[in-house]
């Protein structure tokens, strides 16, 4: 492996667990922004890739090392795939059980009966002086009615993956890690780096 270490351009402590424990058992060593005291970047783009590249370059810029970034968020059809990009900024005070409230009651007063919906995930890799490289992940399901489940982050508990009776907050977290969007982005990367 050319890389014994990686930066992950995140402060979102589930991202960091999820993505850490993804990358185990390939000996890289994964320190977070919040380990190195990196400021967090600002989220200026409109698709997941520009803000993944945006986070991964400035970081990989400031601190010299290689780093991985994610952007991801849920994507739902009766709101036009709304939240998106702006998944973390659509919660009020960054708080999701609010956000979840919130999510649902948008989808009962469009009057859509389509309770469709996707995760997905952008994962930019910057290494000094060569060309970042990204990695798409995503992972289809349904809104269910109410929240099910504690475990997870974001809007895991309002998430059911086809396929699958629990949603992502029932979910252990191998099998959320196994089948998830940024599961399957992280596939590719690591396919990536064995290929190197
Ligand atoms: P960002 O990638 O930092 O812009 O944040 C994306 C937001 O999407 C997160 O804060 C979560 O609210 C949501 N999100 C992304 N991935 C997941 C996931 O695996 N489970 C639940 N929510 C997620």
């Amino acid at each position: 492996m050319k890389f014994d270490k990686i930066v992950l351009a995140t402060h979102n402590q589930g991202k960091v667990q999820e993505i850490g424990q993804m990358l185990k058992p390939f000996n890289i060593q994964v320190v977070s922004a919040a380990d190195l005291n990196l400021p967090d970047v600002e989220e200026t783009g409109t698709t997941f890739e520009e803000n993944a590249r945006l986070k991964a370059d400035e970081l990989c810029k400031i601190s010299g090392l290689p780093c991985l970034a994610d952007d991801s968020g849920l994507c739902v059809n009766a709101l036009n795939g709304r939240p998106g990009v702006y998944s973390a900024r659509y919660a009020p005070d960054r708080d999701f059980d609010k956000g979840m409230d919130k999510l649902l009651k948008e989808i009962k007063d469009s009057g859509s009966n389509d309770r469709s919906a996707y995760f997905a995930c952008v994962m930019a890799f910057a290494v000094p002086g060569e060309d970042t490289k990204v990695f798409e992940g995503r992972v289809n399901g349904v809104i269910t009615e109410s929240k099910e489940g504690k475990g997870g982050f974001g809007y895991d508990p309002i998430f059911k993956p086809n396929g699958y009776d629990q949603t992502f907050g029932d979910l252990p977290k191998e099998e959320k890690n196994k089948i998830s969007h940024r599961g399957n982005a992280c596939k590719k990367f690591v396919a990536y780096l064995e290929s190197l």
